[in-house]
């Protein structure tokens, strides 16, 4: 049993030690992409929130089984493939592929050990609604069938609204619900789409249902035939709190009757792209795709780490490139460290303490609601005092190098950051002697001639470089 770190859970609106249920085992999902469209910046931001908490619950010794749904049966996937005229599988297949490449770009997918797709799960479906239909938490009206809310009484226990609010949020108008905001667990399929017949009994009379799945049942038929009726940990972006994480709470709770159905409820921050937020309409909808044709995937996690995974975030042309900065300060400090000469064993280093500083920081940032702006900034600090040691000692004792290397890298990679290895990469001395010139030219103001030296530096070593708060960074181009 390890020790664990605190989050903040949103169904008890507080921060907590996390205390998983068996030991050191973690069960944890994360709500998945529905695959009609590339997946865009927002997506990245939530994907890799919910990445680093996975990859420091590992860290921290935790057994994690992590999993994301894919989402193949839906009404933007049969809209988008109406407008194509493509079958809805064959568009959801290939979105989904495109899908999981982004997110082997990003660093995402090696972590996530199984991303279950909702056509596999039609019997479990079947099986939940069912059960709900039985204890008297849903009905039938035609081939539909709803969730009836007013029969939970705990409905609004996540989102903490009102009942009445509710009312006003936009719900699918249908003839016979009981109330406009019982939401639909299997819905009658209109012609050309996809369908399943499913029975179920209600009443004592057993009827058959052709359609197909509501979204909300989908996540709990999956997470209760993978996971069981409960389980630890429970991720997702904040907007989908009301009503997907609201319903998922009242399904599985209704049809079980076991609760807390999740122990844990975990909800990331909003990405906004110059301010606004992004949307189709306002033509600033950018996908990952996108953004790695201009910045390296670990640009883009530093970026997103900058920011705690449940605050906000905005993404503009100025963020990315402080992450790109900070990204190549890192790097080649390291570098420099990595790359210094190896002395003798050094009885009298600093880098023991240096590390150890690092690990005590890193680990209390992580620990405190995995607080990923404090984390970075003690990974910079200490990369900057390796360095700086290295420097003026002209070299570094071999274990002591050694040790300090593997615990910074453990640290970067809970992040995803130094998993190129671009830090093995030196700079040649006259390059570096270049960059000290170009240093003491601009100090003089003799800004043509530092110019210069930047495109020499480009031309002759491909080396580009930058000014930033750290003062001038390098990195290869
Ligand atoms: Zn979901």
């Amino acid at each position: 049993m390890v020790e664990g770190p605190r989050l903040y859970n949103s169904l008890t609106r507080r921060e907590e030690k996390f205390v998983p249920a068996h030991d050191d085992d973690v069960r944890f999902f994360v709500c998945g992409q529905t695959v009609y469209d590339d997946a865009h910046l927002g997506h990245a931001k939530s994907y890799v929130n919910f990445d680093v908490v996975v990859r420091w619950l590992r860290c921290r010794g935790y057994k994690v089984r992590y999993i994301q749904n894919i989402t193949d049966v839906d009404d933007k996937i049969i809209a988008r493939a109406k407008e194509r005229g493509e079958e809805p599988v064959a568009l959801a297949r290939r979105y989904e592929e495109r899908f999981l490449e982004d997110m082997e770009r990003i660093g995402v997918r090696k972590n996530v050990d199984m991303y279950p797709r909702s056509h596999d799960y039609i019997k479990q479906i079947a099986e939940q609604i069912g059960l709900l239909v039985k204890k008297g938490y849903a009905y039938s009206i035609g081939q539909d069938i709803y969730f009836d809310v007013a029969k939970f009484k705990d409905y609004t226990k996540l989102s903490g609204m009102k009942l009445e609010e509710l009312e006003k949020h936009r719900i699918e108008a249908k003839e016979g619900k009981r109330h406009a905001y019982d939401f639909a667990l299997w819905k009658e399929a209109k012609e050309e789409e996809p369908s399943w017949k499913i029975a179920v009994e209600e009443n004592g009379v057993e009827k058959k249902f052709v359609g197909r799945p509501g979204w909300h049942i989908e996540d709990t038929a999956m997470s209760v035939s993978i996971f069981g009726e409960q389980y630890d940990l429970h991720g997702g972006a904040r907007e989908l709190i009301f009503p997907h994480h609201t319903n998922e709470i009242a399904q599985a709770e209704a049809a079980y009757g076991k609760r807390p159905f999740v122990k844990y409820w975990i909800h990331s921050g909003i990405l906004s792209v110059n301010g606004e937020k992004m949307s189709k309409s306002l033509g600033n909808f950018i996908t990952i795709r996108e953004i790695l044709k201009d910045y390296s995937s670990e640009t883009l996690r530093l970026f997103v780490c900058s920011t705690q995974y449940a605050k906000d975030i905005d993404y503009n042309e100025r963020a990315m490139s402080e992450a790109k900065k900070r990204l190549a300060y890192i790097n080649s400090s390291l570098s420099i460290f990595y790359n210094a000469k190896e002395l003798e064993e050094d009885k009298e280093s600093d880098i023991g303490h240096i590390t150890e500083g690092l690990w005590k920081e890193f680990r209390a940032a992580m620990d405190g609601d995995f607080n990923t702006p404090l984390a970075l900034s003690s990974i910079i600090r200490a990369v900057e005092k390796l360095r700086a040691y290295a420097e003026m000692k002209g070299g570094v004792g071999k274990l002591e190098k050694e040790h300090a290397l593997s615990r910074v890298l453990e640290c970067a990679s809970v992040l995803g950051l130094l998993e190129d290895g671009v830090y093995r990469k030196s700079i040649p001395k006259e390059a570096s002697a270049l960059i000290k010139e170009r240093e003491r030219l601009r100090s003089v103001k003799d800004f043509g001639k530092a110019d210069a030296i930047r495109t020499e530096l480009k031309a002759k070593y491909n080396i580009g470089i930058e000014d930033s708060e750290y003062g001038t960074v390098w990195y290869y181009v």
